[in-house]
Parts: C-alpha cells; structure tokens; sequence
C-alpha cells in the first residue's frame, strides 16, 4: 500500500478512537485533507482510497489544480483555509465549497457580492484569532459574535461556524474551549479545530472538523 494511503487510514482510525473516547458519535468529526504544496499525483491516490473532503491554503494554487481533479472526480468538496483577500473573492466562491477564512467587513461584502453574482453560496466560517497575536488573520475573540452577527444580518451570509488556528507555542487545549464557547454564544454548532499535531485533542474539545495535512501526505 501506498505510504500516504497508510496514513490516511492511521488518520482515520485515529479520529475514529478520539470520538470514541470523547463519548461522540462515530463518524461526526469531519476529516478535511490539507493538500497545500502538494501537486496532484500526491493527491490523486487520497482521493481514490475515498477521501472526499480537501483544504487548500491558497486561491491561485488551487486554482491550478482542483479544477481539473473536481472534474476528474465528481463529489470532490474543497476548503479554502487560508487567509482570503477581497480581490480573490471571485474565484474563491467560484472554486471552494467551503471558505473557512472570513474574517473581516470587507471579505463579508466582497463575498455577499459574489455569491449573488455567481448564484453560487460556499458553506461559510468566520476564522477567529483566539490568541488574539498581531500577526495571524481572523476577528478578535471579543468581537466574534457581534462579526458573526453582521455577516448574517448586514451583508446575508449564513454563517456555518467558527475557525481557529491556536498560537504554534501554546497548549492548544484552552483556545479550543474558547473556540467552543464563543459558538455557542453566536448560535453555531460547526468547530473547524485541530491539525497534525492536536486533532485528536480537538476532537476532545468537540470539533466538527480537523484539517489535516503533514499527517497524511508527509512533511511539507
Ligand atoms: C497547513 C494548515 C493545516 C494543516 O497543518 P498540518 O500541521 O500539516 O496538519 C491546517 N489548517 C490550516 C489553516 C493550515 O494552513
């Protein structure tokens, strides 16, 4: 067997345990392959052992090599979990099923525009910076719910849930907790936590989905 088929399969029993053990439901944390940086001979042999469900991290290399592998294989859905810029909105909501990355006024706008251009909605996160660090995209904590809230009433985009990225140096576990909590204080019940190295804690902590990359296709 394939080496990153293997993988995939440790990934899968792995978030299959970590639901057990957390007492959830087998099969609701949503595995989400992150393929960045990754050409499509790599990624070709994930999608034939079933996986279905990808995340991409930016518009112009996905643009490069999902239209043909949607084509390919009908039923492919993917992500876009990177930082959105609004010039990219157009072929962002063209491309992804999914864009996890709103975070800003000027995105929602961008976004809310298109989606009535193109009459095509992507499944939308708001990302949330919740180590709140100068340098890493998504809204403040404190003002998550209030974003959330103006994308849905300001600018008609429904909301699916929240996103988050913990800071690389510290325990993952409490920014999880706040990603949780601040969902529900919004009225979400969808949580895209977790990576390679915190998956299964995240699914602790109640993710819905996990993006996972290195796990699966090998270090970047
Ligand atoms: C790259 C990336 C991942 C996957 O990271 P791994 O550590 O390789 O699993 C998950 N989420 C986002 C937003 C990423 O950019």
């Amino acid at each position: 067997m394939n080496d990153v088929v293997a993988r995939l399969e440790q990934v899968r029993n792995n978030i299959a345990s970590a639901e057990d053990e957390a007492s959830r439901t087998a099969g609701s944390v949503t595995l989400v392959a992150v393929s960045k940086t990754f050409e499509a001979a790599a990624i070709v042999p994930v999608i034939e052992a079933g996986q279905r469900i990808f995340g991409e991290n930016r518009v112009q290399e996905a643009q490069g090599k999902w239209p043909a592998l949607k084509e390919a294989y009908p039923g492919v859905e993917l992500h876009l979990i990177g930082p959105l810029q609004s010039n990219k909105a157009k072929e962002a909501v063209a491309l992804f099923d999914v864009i996890e990355t709103v975070d800003r006024e000027k995105i929602a706008a961008e976004l809310a525009k298109e989606i009535a251009r193109q009459g095509k909605a992507p499944r939308l996160y708001v990302q949330v910076n919740t180590g709140s660090e100068a340098q890493k995209a998504g809204v403040d904590p404190r003002e998550a719910v209030a974003f959330v809230n103006r994308c849905r009433d300001a600018h008609g985009l429904a909301i699916e849930g929240l996103m988050c990225i913990p800071p690389i140096d510290e325990n993952p576990g409490p920014h999880f907790a706040l990603l949780e909590k601040l969902a529900h204080e919004a009225g979400l019940d969808k949580l895209s936590m977790g990576m390679s190295g915190d998956y299964e804690l995240a699914i602790a902590f109640g993710a819905t989905s996990v993006r996972v990359g290195s796990a699966i296709f090998g270090e970047r």
